[in-house]
């Protein structure tokens, strides 16, 4: 059975999403801090890593604990909004990778902007799609998107766009004022439970991605174990975060 855990590497990021619901203010560790807790995860039977962050890709040390790991026969997939993924880092690190999840909301710049990735987002996407289909690397291509009010009604354009693409999986969330940022710009970015459905029906009927997968927030109850940057290991329980040990010291068996 697959031992899964997400590893929010670091809290940094080079983007500045409204909708973010990161975790804040942990400090990341050293690049040998960041070994032994690889080492306690292989130890505790872990058999696939979602890294992400923050960016995860900003953290110093992260192509070659991506090659450890890979080299342990752990499965890596990371998460990653696209601005340090080059040509040259796609054929450094693609070989490690089960898969990359890119973050797009929409093919807008106006939009993406208003969201917070900056108005050449959807540019930077678009090469590193096209240099995937191009070079026809084996590793997997999946997508999250947030629908929140701002992106609503352009799925349209982003369903057509991904279909010229080989995409694995679609996950498409629910805006989630969870904490952070998010909590902050409720107001101006939530929607209702029947306007997301409306997008994810549209979605399922129009795109020719197999794999669409949903997220609302009692989704993220209980179901992911995290290990933040400085290695505290959190469950997200009723709204509530509980950091339930540290990934330097502890075992994971309890929560795996
Ligand atoms: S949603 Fe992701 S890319 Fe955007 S600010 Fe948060 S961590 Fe960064």
């Amino acid at each position: 059975m697959e031992k899964e855990i997400c590893w929010n590497i670091t809290s940094r990021c080079n983007q500045k999403c409204k909708y973010c619901h990161r975790f804040l203010n942990t400090v990341d560790l050293t690049y040998d801090e960041n070994i032994n807790i690889l080492n306690n995860l292989e130890k505790n039977g872990v058999t696939s890593i979602t890294w992400t962050g923050g960016e995860a890709l900003l953290l110093n040390g992260i192509d070659d604990l991506l090659k450890l790991s890979y080299e342990k026969g752990i499965k890596n997939k990371i998460i990653t909004n696209g601005k340090l993924l080059t040509k040259k880092r796609i054929d450094k690190i693609y070989k490690y990778l089960d898969s990359i999840t890119l973050s797009i909301d929409s093919i807008n710049d106006d939009i993406n902007d208003s969201l917070g990735r900056g108005k050449s987002h959807f540019e930077e996407i678009k090469t590193i799609l096209d240099y995937i289909k191009e070079k026809e690397y084996d590793v997997k291509v999946r997508i999250n998107s947030v629908v929140c009010k701002n992106n609503i009604n352009n799925f349209y354009d982003l369903t057509n766009f991904l279909n010229n693409y080989n995409i694995y999986s679609w996950r498409i969330f629910k805006f989630m004022p969870l904490r952070g940022t998010a909590v902050i710009n409720k107001e101006s970015f939530d929607i209702s439970l029947s306007e997301y459905n409306e997008v994810v029906k549209y979605i399922k009927s129009n795109s020719k991605i197999k794999n669409i997968d949903t997220r609302v927030q009692d989704d993220m109850e209980k179901k992911y174990v995290l290990i933040l940057a400085n290695g505290d290991i959190v469950i997200t329980n009723k709204g509530k975060d509980e950091k339930v040990g540290n990934a330097l010291n502890d075992s994971l068996d309890l929560f795996l």
